[in-house]
């Protein structure tokens, strides 16, 4: 059965145009929501589906958005993540390419029930075809009557910039974003206050990624129990996987939440690469911890993958084969992360450069006795005790590895 609904028109030429888009039903649940319903209709509807936040943290939208005070003519805003910087993710990338419109109605919807005039979608640099293709659809929508004063023969209204990052992975932390939209360093504040009571430019602010938004307008379309029924009760519709690593058809797949990775990596993405033997998968992004190939019976959601000691993340799935030294894939994450560390807490500034020194000694056969005991004290040290969730997001993968495949490090530590 096919289950797309956030892809099902990708093949379908030139989607990209409004043209296309609005012959296939496009801006059809925008005009429902603002000429038949409420905001806190809309809200509550979105609420109903259960909808999951598809950036990382899994929260759902709905009540994101019930956060933001209304009434007043106050200014509140919208804030897109479209930084992507998860490594092993690219399935914004590959919505905003190839339906830049979809994710323009979420945002009317999402702005309609929040009370938001005014959205800004933070772009990384790196993706600057796609900030022009935003850029382009935003014009088109403008002169449709899709966005600026009176949508469709109302009273809302909203204009949408478009803002391109400068490539930093830190960025996508959600008030290290405001902080870089607002012109200043990306360094992420301490919170609370969160960005709902204080956020772009002190103003109330809802910050959603790229896809949850996609997500939307099939919501206020279809009604929340349709988008339930596509996933789980707790967590509905489907979701995009970018498959990447050791398989035969690495790519972006979409399924339904809760389906099987087991199923994920020998259906859709054809099975390991070569015929090679599984060693590891990383679900949810560089962030999440790893399981080995005795765990990869396991449903794609975030319950079960928190249940197993994982997270799903930003459904990032990285394939791992035999052939691949787990103390390589060490000492990559390691230089990664000391390499984005923003610099303004210790545990994470220090402790991040310490482990990509000490991971790379091992990698290159230099490797002493008590590296890899170092390696976990100084991880576990990080542990719930910096500023932002880099710390933890450095800190949980890389006491995975050292968890389980201790004795293949063990000897690169010799
Ligand atoms: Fe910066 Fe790291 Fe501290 Fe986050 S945890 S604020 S990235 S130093």
């Amino acid at each position: 059965m096919d289950c797309r609904f956030l892809t099902r028109d990708f093949e379908r030429e030139h989607l990209f145009r409004l043209e296309t888009y609005v012959g296939r039903g496009g801006y059809e649940a925008a005009a429902k929501a603002l000429k038949t319903m409420t905001p806190s209709a809309v809200l509550e509807e979105v609420k109903a589906a259960n909808l999951r936040g598809r950036g990382g943290a899994g929260f759902p939208a709905g009540v994101k958005w019930g956060f933001v005070p209304k009434g007043g003519d106050a200014p509140r805003y919208l804030c897109v993540n479209a930084d992507e910087g998860e490594p092993g993710t690219f399935k914004d990338r590959f919505l905003m390419g190839h339906n830049p419109h979809l994710l323009l109605e979420g945002m009317i919807i999402a702005s309609f029930a929040s009370g938001i005039r005014r959205a800004y979608i933070y772009i990384r640099g790196e993706y600057e075809h796609l900030a022009r293709r935003l850029e382009e659809a935003a014009a088109e929508a403008r002169s449709a009557g899709w966005l600026g004063d009176h949508i469709a023969g109302t009273d809302f209204g909203l204009d949408v910039f478009v803002h391109r990052g400068a490539g930093a992975y830190i960025c996508g932390e959600e008030t290290a974003l405001l902080e870089s939209l607002e012109g200043k360093r990306g360094h992420p504040r301490l919170k609370p206050p969160f960005p709902a009571s204080v956020g772009l430019f002190r103003c109330p602010t809802v910050i959603n990624n790229v896809e949850t938004l996609c997500c939307v307008p099939d919501i206020i379309l279809h009604g929340a129990p349709a988008f339930l029924r596509r996933g789980l009760p707790r967590d509905g519709g489907t979701r995009l996987f970018s498959v990447s690593g050791a398989v035969a058809r690495p790519g972006c797949y979409e399924l339904p939440v809760g389906a099987g990775l087991r199923e994920l990596i020998f259906g859709p993405a054809g099975g390991m690469r070569g015929g090679r033997k599984l060693k590891a998968v990383i679900p949810g992004g560089l962030s999440a911890p790893v399981l080995t190939a005795a765990e990869i019976d396991i449903a794609l959601d975030g319950d079960s993958l928190a249940e197993a000691g994982s997270m799903l993340g930003s459904a990032g799935v990285i394939v791992i084969d035999d052939r691949t030294p787990v103390v390589g894939i060490l000492s990559n994450m390691a230089a990664f992360y000391a390499h984005e560390s923003c610099g303004q807490c210790t545990p994470c500034r220090i402790g991040t450069a310490w482990m990509a020194k000490i991971s790379d000694r091992m990698a290159s056969g230099r490797g002493r006795a008590g590296d890899l005991e170092t390696i976990v004290r100084v991880a576990e040290s990080l542990r719930g005790r910096t500023l932002c969730p880099m710390g933890d997001a450095a800190a949980l993968p890389i006491l995975s590895l050292t968890a389980k495949f201790r004795d293949e490090l063990q000897e690169a530590a010799r």
